[in-house]
């Protein structure tokens, strides 16, 4: 597991938990310090393979990844077929803009676009009231490595 365990990454999780009126508990502070250290969104398997040692119980997890959602610390990814993907939004001080992310429809590569800049132009009426919240901008095409198939 590459997670740091410092002090102040827990002081954060704890904080950012209790920010969202969530209570603390050792599950939910490894899930969020994980996904800290995730490179990429992650699912629910991903995070239940990584933090295998600890014994969580799936479902804990499964349902603390939803409850994070909702509270805004985590992003969900719906990505149409498969799973869905979960990565950290806000820490206790710091709430990350969207950003895009791009998924490979050959193999699936999902990748955060963090430093390409997307503009969506609010519109207003009618049209405005049909998008209601948006949570995501989601890019499909094919990767570096599949484009040359
Ligand atoms: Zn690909
Ligand atoms: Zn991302």
């Amino acid at each position: 597991m590459n997670v740091k365990n410092t002090e102040a990454d827990v002081a954060w999780v704890k904080h950012a938990l209790q920010g969202a009126a969530l209570r603390v508990t050792a599950a939910r502070v490894a899930v969020l310090k994980s996904l800290a250290a995730a490179k990429k969104p992650m699912s629910h398997a991903e995070l239940v393979e990584e933090l295998s040692e600890y014994g969580f119980d799936q479902s804990t997890l499964f349902r603390f990844l939803h409850e994070a959602a909702d509270a805004g610390l985590v992003s969900r990814l719906d990505l149409g077929g498969k799973a869905r993907r979960f990565e950290l939004r806000k820490t206790d001080e710091d709430v990350q803009p969207i950003h895009a992310h791009f998924i490979c429809i050959d193999c699936g590569e999902l990748t955060s676009l963090k430093d390409f800049s997307v503009e969506v132009s609010t519109s207003h009426g009618r049209s405005h009231d049909k998008l209601g919240t948006f949570t995501e901008i989601m890019m499909r095409g094919y990767c570096g490595v599949c484009k040359s198939g």
